[in-house]
């Protein structure tokens, strides 16, 4: 790889999930938040940024409304394609990094995350080109509780070594295809044990074991699941 490719970096955004929990007709990253669909605020962040191209993963059948009503509309040029994801939020990380060609590090970002900020982006590049592999999260401000399948308190971890995780989550570009490679080709083995895969860091942990470093998000870098959760953000953008 040039010195050239190894400063390229490189961002799967992600469009494909099916906003089950935010109970309306229209899929939740469609949803206008400040009448922009709430996809818009991701995408304009990094198109923005230093970031030098995009994958955006997206449901099946939605491509060409993406690209029409989102990418060409708002002139995001550093789409360089627009792909379907899986079924499972890694399934799409996995056809998103499909796409992506070589280059120094890649940032995985939920498309569900509008408030993301370049300092944000700047903090994680720092970060992953010292570590090689970051997730951007904030410390929890509850005291959290372990419990088990009846809802029976187990555990309580020390509030001060507690995160909660966010996207971007960073990696060297080797050390991701590496992880998620591995991940595929064992998947049907980590679902009989029962392991749910539900972040990148996550991927990266278990299968090289290569630790991976937070670093700091925000506390408006939320993740727009439920119908209140787009109240507040356009609190946040109202500011
Ligand atoms: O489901 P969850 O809220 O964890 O989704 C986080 C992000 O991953 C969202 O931006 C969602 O669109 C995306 N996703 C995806 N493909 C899936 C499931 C979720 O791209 N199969």
């Amino acid at each position: 790889m040039s010195n050239l490719e190894k400063m390229r970096t490189a961002a799967v955004i992600l469009a494909a999930g099916s906003g089950k929990r935010m109970g309306s007709s229209t899929k939740k990253q469609y949803m206008l938040m400040k009448d922009r669909p709430i996809i818009y605020y991701a995408l304009k962040i990094f198109q923005e940024s230093f970031i030098d191209e995009i994958v955006l993963v997206v449901a099946p059948g939605d491509q060409e409304y993406c690209k029409k009503e989102i990418v060409e509309k708002y002139g995001f040029d550093k789409v360089i394609q627009i792909v379907e994801g899986g079924k499972e939020r890694y399934h799409s990380v996995a056809v998103g990094l499909d796409c992506i060609k070589e280059c120094g590090y890649v940032f995985i970002h939920d498309g569900a995350r509008p408030m993301v900020t370049e300092e944000i982006l700047e903090r994680a590049l720092s970060c992953v080109k010292e570590y090689r592999a970051c997730a951007v999260g904030m410390p929890v401000k509850d005291t959290i509780k372990i419990a088990d399948e009846a809802g029976n308190i187990v555990s309580t971890p020390n509030r001060n070594l507690v995160w909660m995780v966010q996207t971007p989550q960073v990696f060297d570009y080797y050390l991701i295809k590496d992880a998620y490679h591995k991940l595929i080709s064992q998947e049907e083995k980590l679902q009989r044990k029962g392991i749910a895969v539900t972040d990148d860091a996550m991927v990266v942990e278990t299968l090289t074991g290569h630790s991976v470093k937070l670093v700091q998000g925000s506390y408006e870098n939320i993740k727009i699941t439920t119908p209140e959760d787009i109240l507040i953000a356009e609190n946040f953008l109202g500011r």
